[in-house]
């Protein structure tokens, strides 16, 4: 019951592997594609606590040889000082350029682990096995790492493929349901933006997404396909990879209000952000309120937050806002776009959006 995608892009290609079991699997699947190598475990310490027994004993009877590198679970781990601690570490357990580095772990760990492979020794091959349900939709699939600067988030990576994804759905059972519901917001986005029967399907089935039945591997695997399909299409981010945003300008605007910290997550943001694209769309004109109802409607039963009023304790005025919204818009150096929907499932890029609206929109939202 593993399903297995394959991913194309340019000259090469490799496999997202999602289903339950895979982290036994680990040495097996991994010693096919390089018998006898090192490898480097990048995991953090809860993710440690839960499962890297398991993985080391998988890697060992494979013949391969692991060693486990832990650091701090959290964002600040996502740092030139965490970056050069995993480096070093890697380099004393003595990994070559035929070597292997696993990043174990949620999106930090993916993105950290990610990037020092693609810098040691000018970019050794990295295994992603995604253990937090973000990075298994969206962090591991599409080659981006990087670490954080204090310019501002993800400013420093590069563009490095994995040479194989597992990501094994009964790893998700150890994760706090705070962190799954706000993974679930990742993959509500891609029935919003592109699959109106993957939403209305989600609709129906969430419980069982979140209960581990066999519509989780479905989930998993429908939005896996999502992300790769539209990276496949654009590699680096010049066109259409711009809809996976969808929610993402309003969200990295409230994440930044409330400092990044544990009083709203990502997904979370990302949440409010998607309703808030489909009110404002409804405002515009552009979608029908039945739909951006829908949306908020959709979310709420999962039990995620859909209005600012739902973030606990203060954040910035609609100034503010607007300020944290220009500023990510500086960053990237585009104008006001937005991904904006004409309805569930036909999401676009807007690239006129007016900053007078949107202020009044914002105000409204209050
Ligand atoms: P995370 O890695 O911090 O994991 C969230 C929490 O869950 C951590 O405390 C972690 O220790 C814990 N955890 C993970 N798996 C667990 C498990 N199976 N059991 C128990 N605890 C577990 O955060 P995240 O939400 O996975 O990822 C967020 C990061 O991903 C951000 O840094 C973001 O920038 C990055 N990201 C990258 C991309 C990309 O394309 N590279 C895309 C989206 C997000
Ligand atoms: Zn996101």
């Amino acid at each position: 019951d593993v399903t297995t995608l394959p991913v194309h892009l340019g000259e090469r290609s490799y496999d997202i592997a999602i289903g339950p079991h895979l982290l036994h699997e680990a040495g097996a699947r991994i010693a096919a594609l390089r018998p006898g190598a090192r490898v480097g475990i990048v995991t953090d310490r809860n993710v440690a606590e839960r499962h890297l027994a398991t993985v080391e004993a998988s890697l060992k009877a494979a013949g391969l040889a692991p060693t486990a590198i832990i650091i701090e679970p959290g964002e600040k781990s996502k740092s030139y000082a965490g970056f050069a601690e995993v480096v070093d570490s890697l380099l004393a357990a003595r990994i070559e350029r035929r070597d292997l580095v696993l990043a174990l772990g949620g999106g930090v760990v993916g993105d950290l682990a990610g990037f020092a492979a693609a810098a040691l020794r000018r970019g050794i091959d990295f295994v992603q096995a995604p253990t937090s349900l973000l990075a298994q939709v969206d962090s591991s699939v599409g080659g981006k790492t990087g670490i954080n600067s204090r310019h501002g988030k993800n400013l420093v990576g590069a563009f490095h493929q994995p040479l194989l994804v597992l990501a094994d759905t009964d790893a998700l059972s150890t994760l706090p349901l705070r962190e799954f519901r706000s993974g679930y917001a990742e993959v509500a986005k891609y029935g919003l933006i592109d699959n109106a029967p993957f939403f209305a399907w989600l609709e129906r089935k969430w419980q069982d997404v979140f209960d581990d039945g066999p519509a989780r591997i479905e989930a998993i695997a429908t939005s896996c396909a999502a992300k790769a399909a539209v990276v496949a299409r654009d590699e680096k981010e010049t066109g259409d990879r711009a809809l996976l945003n969808l929610g993402h300008t309003f969200g990295h605007a409230l994440e930044a209000g409330a400092g990044f910290s544990q009083r709203l997550l990502h997904g979370e943001a990302v949440a409010i952000g998607m309703a808030q694209a489909f009110r404002f769309s409804a405002a515009q004109g552009l979608c029908s309120p039945e739909d951006a109802a829908r949306v908020a409607k959709h979310l709420t039963t999962v039990g995620l937050p859909t209005r600012i009023k739902d973030i606990p304790g203060d954040l910035p005025d609609t100034d503010g806002l607007m300020d944290l919204i220009a500023q990510d818009k500086k960053v990237s150096r585009n104008a006001l776009t937005f991904i904006l929907a004409r309805g569930i499932g036909q999401s676009f890029i807007a690239r006129d959006v007016d900053p007078a609206a949107l202020r009044t929109f914002l105000e409204g939202e209050r």
